[in-house]
């Protein structure tokens, strides 16, 4: 048969698994020829079944989850901090997260499916800069920073400057995205989140919101709006935020943040919605959101 139909095969993978994290920006540092840093390869494999990556036999591949350094959720000094290797499923249940940034297992909750959450990583997920990622905006509005290392020392940038484009960050090469922190929320704050999708679940969204506030009923001290799938990168919608702070969050301050969201996003027609329809999706959501947010703080 000439026609190939089905999924690719994988080429021959030379695997290195490292144990601890100076073998693994080691072997990073001084592997020759191609290589990719691995996690859960839900990314991974499929881009090379489905075609989108091609690789040459001999491939180095580093999978870098035998480093226990690089998993696991902690309270440090005011933030939390997650090892880029957390799985999906460990943020899910992690009574850090559930107690200090539930947005986050909300986001989670509705990524993919039990099986490929309990691979799939946090890390891999931003790694990937997916202008759909879903870790992404919950990480946005709760003022995320990522940190990675190379052979040669480490790195650290907010989440916000951390996406390039569709498939592209800062990282350097032969550099590995190590962890995700950003400060435990305090009583006066409140975020939600949601996404559209053609299914509710197992499907790329359509767009994704997140809104955080600080305040209370009568002043809104600081916001922060982010959507995901509306550009060609998740993004924090500052522009919005400055309509917000300083205001008694009524309905007519709330609709004038969410319009102003609305109009400063990129989204494009794609098989899954239209720009348009996207618009006005990001509109309604952040409006409904962040009136969510109000009620939280009240
Ligand atoms: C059926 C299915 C459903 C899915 N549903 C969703 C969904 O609802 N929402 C969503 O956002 N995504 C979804 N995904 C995509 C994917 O599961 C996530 O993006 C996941 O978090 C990727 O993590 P991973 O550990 O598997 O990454 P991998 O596949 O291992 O790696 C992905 C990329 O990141 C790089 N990388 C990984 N870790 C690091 C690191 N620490 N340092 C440097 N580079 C690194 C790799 O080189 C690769 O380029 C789905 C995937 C599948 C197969």
């Amino acid at each position: 048969m000439n026609q190939f139909i089905g999924s690719r095969a994988l080429p021959d993978l030379v695997y290195h698994r490292p144990g601890t994290m100076d073998d693994l920006l080691g072997l990073v540092k001084g592997i020759e020829g191609e290589y990719r840093v691995v996690a859960g390869c839900t990314d991974f494999i499929p881009a090379i079944r489905g075609g989108k990556w091609r690789f040459a036999d001999g491939i180095n591949v580093v999978d870098i989850r035998g480093v226990k350094a690089l998993s696991g959720i902690r309270e440090e000094k005011g933030e939390i901090v997650m090892g880029a290797a957390t799985r999906l499923s460990d943020i899910l249940v992690s009574p850090v997260i559930r107690e200090k940034a539930p947005v986050l297992a909300d986001a989670v909750s509705q990524m993919a499916s039990p099986q490929v959450r309990n691979t799939a990583t946090v890390g891999g997920n931003l790694c990937m800069a997916s202008p759909a990622a879903d870790t992404a905006p919950p990480l946005l509005v709760l003022d995320a920073k990522v940190a990675w290392r190379t052979a040669d020392g480490e790195e650290t940038t907010p989440l916000n400057k951390f996406f390039l484009g569709p498939g592209a960050t800062v990282l350097p090469p032969r550099s590995v995205l190590t962890e995700i922190r950003f400060p435990a929320p305090g009583p006066d704050e409140a975020a939600r989140r949601t996404r559209m999708g053609q299914r509710t679940a197992f499907v790329c969204s359509i767009i994704s919101v997140a809104v955080w506030l600080r305040g209370g009923p009568e002043k809104i001290e600081a916001a922060r709006i982010a959507m995901g799938a509306v550009a060609p990168t998740p993004i924090l919608i500052t522009a919005a935020e400055s309509v917000l702070i300083g205001k008694k969050p009524n309905e007519a301050t709330l609709a004038e943040a969410a319009k102003t969201a609305a109009s400063n996003i990129a989204p494009i027609d794609d098989l899954r919605a239209t720009a348009d329809y996207r618009k006005s999706l990001a509109e309604t959501l952040t409006r409904r959101l962040l009136a969510a947010c109000v009620g939280d703080l009240a």
